[in-house]
């Protein structure tokens, strides 16, 4: 397989291209608009057909690249089905598998950060890897006070569906804001200061309860936008 972690920095968010090379087909997770000439190119150097454009979650703090990465290569948008995006091709679901050549990768279900967050479950060639998505973040875990957000439900969703894999699953997030790449679930499940280490359902409400962080910038563009896919008024947005 090929797989390339991308970052965009002015929301530290990560876009990650798998691939299965005997097929040449390959899927972005959550693409960001304005790398999408960088995906592209990417995609050409490689080599590689876009079968998917693929979301974890309705994001609030930039706009996918899926509308635009579509109308340039014909890929499908795979969304969750419960965000009831608009104009999506592929309705995602934990237990239906995405199949990207001879790679699958399989939604988890794990809501608490929104309420459609699903992560994406890769195990392949001798290695796993999750797509946690703003889930579990190194050292950390994405917000819970907005979009359906809930603090005891994403530390259900955790505790089930990600510490639950084995520890040496390779954990690959949505954003890191200090330049970190990737963990373990052993890492996370023994040191993240808010979910791991025996952390009880109870401390970690409190956590989230205490954070008091401002609304990102774009969301009242951004959560409309990738309600369709990265679609506005006038269209497919502009990159
Ligand atoms: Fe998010």
């Amino acid at each position: 397989m090929l797989f390339r972690q991308l970052f965009e920095p002015i929301s530290s968010a990560y876009t990650y291209l798998v691939a299965c090379e005997d097929t040449r087909e390959a899927a972005l997770i959550d693409p960001v608009l304005e790398t999408t000439e960088r995906d592209l190119q990417l995609l050409e150097n490689l080599g590689l057909t876009l079968k998917y454009a693929m979301e974890t979650h309705i994001h609030a703090d930039h706009i996918t690249g899926a509308a635009r990465l579509r109308e340039l290569t014909g890929c499908k948008a795979a969304v969750p089905e419960r965000s009831a995006a608009a104009h999506v091709d592929q309705p995602v679901r934990e237990g239906e598998p995405i199949q990207v050549g001879n790679l699958r990768l399989e939604p988890l279900y794990t809501p608490g950060h929104t309420d459609d967050h699903h992560a994406y479950l890769l195990d392949a060639e001798g290695c796993a890897r999750v797509f946690t998505g703003d889930a579990l973040m190194i050292d950390g875990c994405g917000r819970t006070d907005f979009q359906n957000g809930d603090a005891a439900t994403l530390y259900r969703s955790v505790h089930e569906k990600i510490f639950s894999l084995p520890g040496d699953t390779l954990v690959y997030p949505g954003h890191d804001y200090q330049h970190r790449r990737v963990s373990s679930v052993a890492q996370e499940r023994e040191r993240n200061p808010r979910l791991g280490g025996g952390k009880s359902l109870q401390e970690f409400v409190a956590i989230m309860q205490a954070l008091d962080l401002p609304r990102p910038i774009k969301m009242d563009v951004a959560v409309p936008a990738n309600r369709a896919c990265g679609e506005t008024s006038e269209g497919t947005a502009a990159a």
